[in-house]
């Protein structure tokens, strides 16, 4: 449906909850918001997030919540200064919906589903005036400036006098953000680190028995030593989960950025698990010693180590035979388990993306130094999270940025707002 354009528009393009939260954020400011969405429905990552209990942002006290956004704290928690976890739950609130802690710290609605807030808010949305327009697909800028959608009625162009860009990042392309905006920032000389998976698995290349009966088997409890980037020794526990190709899992996703950026300097990167993580080193030596007395090795393992299922077809996998008759070196072996990580796995498979709009690229209010009037929000932006709620609160804290800053901008560039 063609659309009119009037006096001081914004333009929000990306109908997320970065791209949402603008719009509400400008359309409070007494902008004409109009919001542009290139599938048939907004919120669809939001809604799949959702699936998995929607875990809506951190109970993580600052600076520690700042931190996780490893290189760019500072600059995201100065959009956190605006709109932090407990500024989220309360906006949560307003729609009717009450949060809870769990037990991890990470905060979740009570009946842990994203489809009434997203109901509610859309709702709220429209009552307040702004306007959507879902199947529009932006296609970068026409020669007079217009914005140029593609729509179920052919191309469309749009004059805005702002654009908030809320595009999301690489991953989960079939729910709507698929990176097709790179380009046509990159030809408006425009900033862009790389996409590249976060919160990712990684390939290891298993035995043919492995993969086949172990894809989808948890290790839980597993302890992971890694090196980051600058060759620090790290650990951490938590669980993860046998793929057919590697590994994959909360703990893999925490510290799939140090393990992605070892991946492409060096090519391989190593990790190791603790596959018991509660006992120490000798105590599990002493047990192992004892006298198989007949027992399968199996057997022997799972009685005097715990140590079966998944976690045994790892060991098996890792040590040959002789190896296996060491019970030294089994027992090394299953404290330091090492894995060889081959690459990462692609951006459509990660739960977010790292790389986007370079952060210097934009001023305070997240406009583009290079497009003035152009502001940009969410995951398209280059920082990166581990789960945990981190993301989707930088998603809101950004888009609310973005949003204040379209308002003020026009008031400031185009005079009183109707
Ligand atoms: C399976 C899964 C589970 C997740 N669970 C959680 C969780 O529990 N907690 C958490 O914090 N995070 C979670 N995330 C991450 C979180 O959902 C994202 O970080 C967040 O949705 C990003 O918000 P965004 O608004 O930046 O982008 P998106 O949500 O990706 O929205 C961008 C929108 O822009 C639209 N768009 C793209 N290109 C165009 C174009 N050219 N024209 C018009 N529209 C366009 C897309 O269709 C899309 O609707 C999860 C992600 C996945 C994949």
């Amino acid at each position: 449906m063609p659309v009119a354009p009037r006096h001081s528009i914004l333009a929000v393009i990306g109908g997320g909850p970065a791209g949402l939260m603008a719009a509400e954020t400008a359309r409070a400011a007494g902008i004409d918001v109009h919001l542009f969405e290139a599938k048939g429905s907004v919120g669809r990552k939001f809604l799949i997030a959702g699936k998995g209990g929607l875990n809506l942002t951190h109970s993580e006290p600052r600076p520690g919540f700042d931190a996780r956004y490893r290189e760019r704290a500072r600059e995201v928690g100065a959009w956190l200064d605006d709109f932090d976890a407990d500024a989220l739950r309360q906006w949560a609130r307003g729609f009717g919906i009450e949060s809870y802690i769990g037990s991890s710290g990470r905060v979740f609605p009570n009946d842990r589903k994203a489809a009434p807030l997203l109901r509610g808010w859309v709702r709220r949305l429209k009552e307040s005036g702004v306007q959507m327009h879902v199947q529009h697909r932006w296609q970068g800028w026409t020669n007079d400036g217009a914005l140029s959608f593609d729509t179920p009625d052919g191309p469309m162009p749009f004059k805005a006098d702002a654009v908030v860009l809320a595009l999301g990042g690489g991953s989960w392309p079939q729910l709507g953000s698929d990176g097709a905006w790179m380009p046509l920032l990159a030809a408006r000389g425009i900033d862009l680190a790389p996409l590249a998976p976060s919160n990712c698995g990684f390939d290891i290349g298993w035995s043919l028995y492995l993969a086949e009966k172990f894809a989808g088997a948890p290790l839980k409890p597993v302890l992971a030593h890694w090196h980051d980037f600058e060759g620090v020794a790290h650990t951490l526990q938590g669980e993860c989960v046998l793929t057919e190709h590697g590994i994959e899992g909360s703990l893999i996703y925490a510290i799939s950025a140090d393990l992605r950026e070892v991946l492409a300097r060096d090519g391989l990167a190593t990790l190791h698990l603790d596959l018991v993580p509660g006992r120490a080193l000798e105590r599990l030596s002493r047990d192992l010693a004892k006298p198989r007395n007949g027992r399968s090795l199996g057997e022997h393992l799972r009685r005097q180590a715990g140590i079966e299922g998944a976690k045994a077809a790892l060991l098996f996998e890792v040590l040959d035979k002789a190896a296996l008759q060491d019970m030294p070196r089994v027992a090394a072996t299953i404290k330091h388990l090492p894995l060889t990580l081959r690459s990462a796995r692609p951006i459509a498979e990660a739960i977010s993306t790292a790389g986007g709009v370079r952060l210097d690229a934009l001023d305070a209010r997240l406009m583009l130094r290079a497009l003035p009037g152009v502001f940009c929000a969410g995951e398209m932006l280059d920082w990166e999270a581990p789960t945990g709620g981190y993301l989707l609160t930088a998603c809101f804290a950004s888009g609310l940025r973005a949003g204040r800053g379209a308002a003020d901008w026009l008031v400031c560039n185009h005079g009183r707002i109707d």
